[in-house]
């Protein structure tokens, strides 16, 4: 199977302090990274692709990088994720982006109304900031737009306050999930912890998984399941749906190195030494598909679960439906009361 979505890393430089993250702190944030030509080097099975870092537009060559993107996966839709902290670089590039690429969607980070997100962003005036990015990406005419939420025990109580912005700004949501910790060297910190009020996280949940299961819209539905998982892998400690790291999905670092996901330390080669196809046919690869089925770690976050809900849609549309009839007959979704999830 080739793979369909990927997760790149474009720098590991960064211009935010997260709580969340060790990126900024790592030394690896200073090696070269990939020169723009090296992205002609990617599948050209890719239909979702993932633009990450560190922050992408620090990055003066983000337009050429995403110019041979463009060209390289032409079926592919482009999503940055971005901290959106300086308004000034998402001004200078982003006209250079949509000039090689009108289609690309945006994700900006928001953990928070005002002082909470400077709080997780170790940023003064960072909600100020993200919210005049986001004005210039709409500006520009970026046709998706939105923010995306990421939880800890520090801003949990903002979940719903980031969902209803969203709504007023008219612009799409993404609960990225609840912060993990990656093996990867020099990658999100080591620090994160496990939720530990859940019915908190639960009452919210439940709210936006109703919302979202009260529509016929397929993504909007997809993401009443995914949210729905959340709780469960924070009740459970496992995931609802088989993992596709290696299978359908892979993580590329600033320096060409091919790893299943972006939590597990996973290497399969290097996409500079190497061709993708060899890469994806390794042993190395093999292996990760293996322990993807048995990982340790069962992570849930929206980067490495979409891919799977398309692959297997079969689990989320059974779940889809007997929820949907839940909902029809006055019952909950998610029952907060004793800490459990109900399927
Ligand atoms: S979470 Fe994102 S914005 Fe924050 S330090 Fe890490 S890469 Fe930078
Ligand atoms: S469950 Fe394991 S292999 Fe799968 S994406 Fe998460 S960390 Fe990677």
């Amino acid at each position: 199977m080739k793979p369909t979505d990927a997760v790149l890393a474009v720098t590991y430089r960064c211009n935010a302090r997260c709580v969340m993250c060790d990126i900024w702190k790592s030394n690896s944030s200073q090696s070269a990274a990939l020169e723009p030509r090296d992205y002609a080097r990617l599948p050209t099975s890719l239909k979702n692709i993932n633009i990450s870092g560190g922050e992408p537009f620090l990055r003066n060559d983000l337009p050429e990088v995403v110019e041979v993107i463009t060209k390289r996966c032409p079926n592919a839709r482009l999503v940055f994720s971005t901290n959106g902290l300086s308004p000034a670089l998402v001004k200078k590039s982003l006209p250079k982006v949509l000039k090689v690429n009108p289609e690309v969607s945006i994700r900006f980070s928001v953990d928070g109304i005002g002082k909470i997100h400077q709080e997780m962003r170790g940023i003064e005036g960072a909600f100020d900031r993200v919210m005049s990015s986001l004005n210039i990406a709409l500006d520009l005419g970026v046709k998706d737009a939105g923010l995306s939420y990421t939880a800890t025990n520090t801003n949990l109580d903002q979940l719903l306050a980031i969902y209803y912005l969203t709504q007023q700004k008219k612009v799409n949501f993404t609960f990225c999930g609840v912060a993990h910790n990656s093996e990867i060297e020099g990658y999100f910190t080591q620090g994160n912890k496990e939720i530990n009020d859940l019915e908190l996280l639960g009452q919210q949940l439940n709210y936006l998984v109703k919302k979202h299961l009260q529509t016929w819209d397929p993504n909007l539905l997809a993401r009443a399941y995914y949210e729905y998982g959340i709780y469960f892998r924070e009740v459970y400690k496992k995931r609802p749906l088989y993992c596709g790291a290696a299978d359908v999905l892979f993580y590329m670092d600033p320096f060409g190195n091919i790893f299943s996901c972006n939590i597990a330390n996973k290497l399969m080669g290097n996409i500079v030494d190497s061709d993708f196809e060899i890469i994806w046919k390794s042993t190395e690869a093999d292996n990760s598909r293996i322990f993807a089925k048995k990982c340790p770690h069962q992570c849930w976050m929206i980067c490495t679960v979409s891919p799977y809900l398309k692959k297997r849609p079969i689990i989320p549309l059974l779940w889809i439906l007997v929820n949907k009839i839940k909902l029809a007959l006055g019952k909950e979704v998610i029952e907060v009361s004793n800490s459990r999830a109900i399927v």
